[in-house]
């Protein structure tokens, strides 16, 4: 697995410190307040898992999982494929997290779509940030790193449902993905599945 790995972005401890920095971030901004942290299936597992253990504050925590699919022109449509139930939304103050942060599609859409569902705050953290590849405006309110437009695998992201277990972030072999029918035959793939 890791001979596939061209280049290591964030090593363990890079990862640590850029945790560290945005839970206190958080922290500071939920402090003496009740807050749901909603973790974005499955690629944010691993981040949220790690980011909420660096919280010292009482926090609740839910899933969703979604997936956006854009022409690369327009908003994407979003596919809710689990949804926290009402109880866990309705008047509540949500910090949704994800892997990463490209067109921006999945994060605006779902801060949407938990809005319409009665949320009374929907803010967003994201481990990774792409900003050369928006394709609508959308900053996140805290993220730990910015990358630059290649693919990355690794701390929970993946490959063809490969490579999340790495414990640091690299960028993938291009020979991994392009000897691949399913993979991401250019970084702005027509269908992004927003696992
Ligand atoms: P967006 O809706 O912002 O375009 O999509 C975000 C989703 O696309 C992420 O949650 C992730 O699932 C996927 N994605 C975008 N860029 C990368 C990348 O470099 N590596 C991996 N593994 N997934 C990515
Ligand atoms: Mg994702």
């Amino acid at each position: 697995m890791n001979d596939d790995i061209q280049e290591i972005l964030f090593t363990e401890e890079q990862i640590v410190a850029g945790i560290d920095q945005v839970a206190a971030e958080v922290t500071e901004h939920y402090r003496g307040s009740k807050f749901t942290v909603v973790s974005v299936l499955k690629g944010s597992c691993v981040f949220a898992s790690d980011l909420i253990r660096r919280i010292p504050i009482p926090l609740e925590l839910a899933f969703v999982s979604a997936s956006s699919y854009g022409d690369g022109t327009v908003s994407g449509r979003l596919e809710l494929n689990f949804f926290p139930s009402d109880q866990e939304v309705s008047g509540r103050r949500l910090l949704l997290v994800d892997d990463i942060l490209d067109t921006g599609r999945t994060m605006s859409s779902l801060v949407g779509a938990f809005r319409e569902r009665g949320a009374a705050e929907v803010r967003s953290c994201v481990f990774l940030d792409k900003p050369g590849r928006r394709a609508l405006e959308y900053t996140a309110d805290h993220r730990c790193f910015e990358v630059d437009d290649q693919f990355v695998v690794g701390y929970g992201l993946d490959y063809a449902g490969e490579y999340r277990n790495l414990p640091f972030v690299g960028a993938l072999r291009p020979e991994i993905y392009q000897q691949g029918s399913s993979g991401p035959e250019t970084v702005s793939p027509a269908k992004t599945l927003g696992d």
